[in-house]
């Protein structure tokens, strides 16, 4: 057998070592991955040495996403992600929204509409136009 086999055969026993491992665990989920970039955040800030204790509370949020990966007790776990999900779902619809905008900023333009505050788009470079929202039926006249 030689070196790369013998490697390939290490990383393949490592593999199955993990599977074994994370068997009846929890695992990752989207508030973990919000937990990482948070932690990722604050020890960047803790770097500063007037903030310095920001990267101490990094430390400890990524323990604590840690623990929720390797955690057994999936009935906890979910009631923590769902938690995170309805407190987060506003600034996620804002940021998702955002990223809408700057991709289509050539094309489209963005309104709320004043009644239901339903997120209309419309194509850029029409002139003066009247807009009937889809969902309450209101209308408004925009410029695009
Ligand atoms: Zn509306």
């Amino acid at each position: 057998m030689n070196f790369s086999q013998r490697l390939q055969e290490m990383l393949q026993r490592f593999a199955v070592k993990m599977q074994q491992f994370m068997a009846g665990r929890y695992g990752t989920d989207s508030f973990t991955l919000f937990l990482v970039i948070f932690s990722m955040v604050f020890t960047f800030f803790g770097n500063f040495r007037p903030i310095r204790f920001l990267y101490f509370i990094g430390v400890v949020i990524i323990c604590y996403a840690f623990f929720r990966t390797l955690s057994k007790n999936y009935d906890a776990r979910r009631k923590e992600l769902n938690w995170y999900l309805v407190w987060s779902e506003k600034p996620r619809a804002e940021l998702k929204l955002l990223g809408n905008k700057i991709r289509d900023a050539k094309t489209h333009r963005y309104f709320k509409c004043k009644e239901c505050k339903t997120v209309l788009r419309v194509p850029k470079g029409r002139g003066k136009i009247e807009i009937t929202c889809p969902k309450c039926r209101a209308k408004v006249i925009k410029k695009t």
